[in-house]
């Protein structure tokens, strides 16, 4: 983590604007009623929510609102109900949580429209919190549907969007909403997401080095070409790696890769573009295969790739090698700004996670670097490896994040105002 002050959310301590999108900073919501879209995709387990990381998250916005006088109308979806009211998938463990993290009262509307939901939302005092039911009880949130979105329009004077991991569907809730809602503006959580995964890329301190694993090259691909734009090296692992070796021609096993003719293309094409910028792009010098898919499986680690180096017959290269560890390590050292995005290997599998924990451990020990942990499954490994507070960002977005790295306008975030 970069040695300076963090970022904290809800506090006013850099000047420059992000994205040139109106803040809930912006906003004189005092006496009005807020509209605003939270992720509170929590899991459950028998109606008990397992982790309320995502309702802490709000938290900032949500208190920003209410000291400031707002009446606050919070609406979030929660799990797939596919369009139907099924109380499986209810908001009202949610809102019981959320009040006692506010310390205050949080009301719970067992609808997200219609005239009784209106009337509560009317009857709300200054500074008070009401949670609507989870909006895809209708088909209209998923489907965008101008009634539907008309209808949650209107309740409310302003809408904040504070949910970046629904921000790249264009939903009622995140962007049909914006046609019948005059003043649109971001919370500080997708403020954050913005302020890293774009304003901070811009002229990113270098070296920039960006790490890419997981499963597949083809999902990735548009990232990986955006950021050559701007890498100074890239560090290639997980299952990622098996697919540009075999597009080298090395033996990979049975390891996962892609083997599609087009993939082989792409990673070349990849390779090629590489080399005729000059970017360091370095796969994986040597890979940890295992014969059994097992956690705490044997494990062996091939001989280097460009020492003839191969992953045997009958085995599956399941991490990155000790050769390619020491070698990633060096280059995160020396780096000024690091993204992340995609394990080194099987991490979920016990001994199939040091690659992983590795890269985790190198990015936090850079002091001088600004890192960025790009969403999904880079997320949950370094939290599970205890990094992820030493992390400059840490983003909240599978999906969403992917896509803003792509350089993608997120339709909801395109909703939101400009200034
Ligand atoms: P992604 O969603 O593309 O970031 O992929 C994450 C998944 O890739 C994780 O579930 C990892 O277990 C998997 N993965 C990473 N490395 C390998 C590998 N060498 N072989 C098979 N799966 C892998």
């Amino acid at each position: 983590m970069r040695n300076r002050a963090p970022f904290r959310s809800g506090e006013l301590f850099y000047n420059i604007t992000v994205m040139a999108k109106l803040s809930i900073r912006d906003i004189s919501p005092a006496g009005k009623r807020v509209l605003m879209r939270v992720d509170f995709n929590v899991p459950l387990e028998d109606g008990n929510i397992t982790d309320d990381t995502r309702i802490r998250a709000a938290i900032p916005s949500i208190e920003h609102l209410t000291k400031a006088g707002a009446r606050v109308i919070l609406m979030s979806h929660l799990g797939r109900p596919k369009g139907e009211k099924n109380p499986e998938f209810t908001l009202e463990p949610v809102a019981k949580r959320l009040g006692e993290l506010l310390g205050s009262t949080v009301h719970f509307a067992s609808d997200c429209v219609g005239p009784e939901v209106e009337e509560t939302v009317n009857n709300l005092s200054d500074g008070e919190v009401l949670l609507l039911e989870n909006v895809r009880f209708y088909k209209g949130e998923t489907d965008n549907d101008a009634e539907f979105a008309a209808q949650l329009g209107k309740l409310g004077d302003i809408y904040v969007n504070d949910a970046f991991g629904t921000a790249h569907r264009a939903h009622a809730s995140t962007e049909g909403v914006t046609h019948y809602i005059n003043q649109c503006a971001m919370g500080f959580l997708i403020e954050k997401e913005l302020k890293f995964l774009v304003e901070e890329l811009e002229s990113p301190k270098g070296p920039f080095v960006v790490i890419m694993g997981g499963a597949k090259v083809s999902d990735k691909i548009k990232i990986l070409e955006r950021l050559m734009e701007k890498a100074d090296a890239f560090i290639i692992g997980g299952a990622m790696a098996n697919t540009f070796r075999l597009a080298q021609g090395y033996d990979i096993g049975k390891s996962f890769a892609e083997r599609t003719d087009e993939a082989m293309e792409l990673a070349r094409g990849i390779l090629k573009t590489a080399e005729d910028k000059n970017i360091g792009f370095h796969v994986a010098a040597d890979t940890r295969y295992a014969r059994e898919f097992a956690a705490n499986a044997p494990t062996e680690v091939t001989a280097p790739w460009a020492e003839g180096g191969s992953v045997p017959a009958d085995a599956e290269g399941i991490d990155i090698g000790d050769k390619a560890i020491e070698e990633f390590n060096d280059i995160i050292s020396k780096a000024g700004t690091v993204i992340w995005n995609g394990p080194m290997g099987v991490f979920e599998k016990a001994g199939f996670d040091i690659g992983t924990r590795a890269v985790g451990k190198a990015m936090a020990d850079n002091a001088d670097a600004l890192t960025i942990v790009g969403g999904g499954d880079s997320v949950t490994a370094a939290n599970q490896f205890g990094f992820g507070d030493k992390m400059d960002h840490m983003s909240t977005g599978g999906g969403a994040s992917l896509e803003l790295l792509e350089g993608k306008e997120l339709p909801g975030i395109a909703a939101i105002n400009n200034v």
